[in-house]
């Protein structure tokens, strides 16, 4: 079978380009959705993600405010910055790059900021909307992208089998209550790293999410003939043959699994462009919301 190559890129691009016009017509109003994202220490990889999350904040045309606090930050000192910008008119979304450093207790931190400004959809109020189906909630970025994939393809989800493998706060469970949700209507199984048969189990999907952070964990022997498979996974292994000695993969066995599916995400250019993209959608939404 020749599977569908599901575009990320492609989908994100459309997904900016319907923004834009949201924007406008916001700035006609008065208003410029505005993002504040605060990063405490130096973690490359944070450094990388909000670097790319405030350009993506300028090339929409949206307000932004970049935090970079040292690594000594106090928990005390954190929270009176959510504080003063919960109460910063300018600002309608705010995001905490995670991992925070050891000593900072994420969701204490998570747990001050205005529920109407949680972009990142952690907060406890936008989970039990999330489980509630109250759509004036803020779903967590990356699943919300999946289900804008698997809609962008046209792909349905009513009455069919979805494994999803991994059961995290960010990923995992926000997924799998998007899908049982009464919009998708799909049965949902979620496993983790306790799930028995996990190789049989997913066989019986129609849909299998893999957010696990196993490279190439998700083999052909996982797959059923026709099987939709959206990899969440980015995953760094060693490559001698790359400048940079790594290259990313994904949670799935790309070559091996794509033979068998009628669609699958690559790594990188499939889940992984949507997540920022979401992030925007989901501040424009916040400003949306606050303007009332
Ligand atoms: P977590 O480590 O928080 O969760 C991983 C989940 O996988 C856990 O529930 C764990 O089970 C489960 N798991 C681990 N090993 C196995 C196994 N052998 N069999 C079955 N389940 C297993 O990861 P995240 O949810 O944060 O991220 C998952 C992946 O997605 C990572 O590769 C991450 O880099 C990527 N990611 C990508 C994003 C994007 O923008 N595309 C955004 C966020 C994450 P248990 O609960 O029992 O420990």
């Amino acid at each position: 079978m020749t599977p569908v190559l599901i575009d990320g890129k492609e989908v994100a691009a459309s997904v900016r380009a319907r923004l834009s016009g949201e924007i406008e017509e916001l700035k006609k109003q008065g208003k410029t959705p505005g993002l504040a994202v605060v990063l405490v220490g130096e973690d490359p990889a944070s450094q990388v993600y909000v670097a790319s999350k405030v350009k993506a904040c300028a090339e929409l045309g949206l307000y932004s405010q970049k935090w970079a606090l040292p690594a000594d930050t106090t928990q005390q000192e954190l929270v009176e910055l959510i504080h003063k910008l919960n109460a910063d008119d300018r600002i309608h979304g705010i995001l905490v790059q995670s991992p925070p450093p050891p000593h900072i207790d994420e969701e204490a931190v998570i747990l001050n900021i205005d529920p109407r400004k949680d972009v990142d959809g952690f907060h406890p109020a936008n989970v039990a909307k999330l489980v509630l189906e109250d759509e004036s909630g803020f779903v967590p970025c990356t699943p919300m992208g999946c289900m804008e994939l698997l809609k962008a393809y046209g792909i349905e989800t009513a009455g069919k089998h979805a494994v999803v493998i991994g059961r995290s706060m960010i990923v995992g469970k926000p997924m799998a209550n998007l899908l049982v949700a009464k919009n998708a209507n799909a049965t949902v199984t979620i496993a983790h790293s306790r799930t028995q048969n996990l190789p049989e189990l997913c066989r019986s999907a129609d849909i299998i999410v893999a957010a696990v952070g196993r490279p190439e964990m998700v083999t052909a022997d996982y797959v059923k003939e026709g099987a939709v498979v959206l990899d969440v996974g980015i995953n760094r292994i060693a490559d001698a043959s790359r400048p940079r000695g790594y290259r990313i993969v994904g949670d799935v066995n790309f070559e091996a699994v794509k033979e068998k599916c009628s669609y699958i995400t690559p790594v990188p250019g499939g889940v992984g462009p949507m997540t920022i993209s979401m992030l925007m959608a989901n501040t424009v939404k916040a400003c949306r919301q606050q303007l009332v």
